[in-house]
């Protein structure tokens, strides 16, 4: 598909960000194309629609931006997946490792109900352990995860076979 060259090309790779070594892709220079973030957008929208999907879980942060117009385009409501002490409500929390220390992600009890089918959308997936934390809270609330979708895939940290079997489909790669 040529849209997913146009968005590979607005990718911006920002070396020794956040610390030395790391080679961060940003997705930020993506948004400042219109056409190459409204392609993102319908390539997922494309994937999805018609499958009964009920809910678009979005991770904190970029899957904030990524996944509200794909809940409205599908026709699914948007729940935000947040770090800790953002959530004014009661929630559910998910621990999880980092490559050094700990994370957590918590989701508002009473957003989804069981035997929802659910979308999970993030940016990006490295070690996978962020997109893992999420599907537990959907599977704990009852939902059905039905993929996991992020633009980037890191392959080389193999973090799909964290992802307990679910399917997850990304728009392209990164080395
Ligand atoms: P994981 O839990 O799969 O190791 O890390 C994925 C999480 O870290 C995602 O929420 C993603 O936004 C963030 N992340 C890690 N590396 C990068 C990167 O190079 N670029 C961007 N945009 N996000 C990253």
């Amino acid at each position: 598909d040529p849209r997913i060259r146009d968005i590979m090309s607005r990718i911006r790779v920002v070396p020794d960000f956040p610390k030395p070594g790391i080679m961060f892709q940003d997705i930020t220079t993506v948004l400042l194309d219109p056409k190459a973030f409204k392609d993102a957008i319908n390539l997922f929208v494309e994937r999805y629609k018609g499958r009964n999907i009920s809910v678009v879980a979005g991770i904190e942060a970029r899957g904030f931006i990524f996944g509200p117009p794909i809940a409205l385009a599908i026709g699914a409501k948007f729940v935000p997946l947040r770090k800790p002490g953002k959530l004014p409500g009661e929630v559910i929390s998910e621990d999880y490792e980092l490559e050094y220390g700990k994370d957590c992600l918590q989701m508002h009890v009473g957003a989804v109900e069981s035997k929802e089918r659910a979308l999970v959308v993030d940016d990006l997936i490295a070690t996978g352990g962020t997109l893992c934390a999420a599907m537990n809270l959907l599977e704990r609330a009852g939902a059905e995860v039905v993929e996991c979708a992020c633009l980037i895939e890191l392959p080389d940290l193999k973090g799909r076979e964290r992802l307990k079997g679910k399917p997850l489909y990304v728009l392209l790669e990164a080395h």
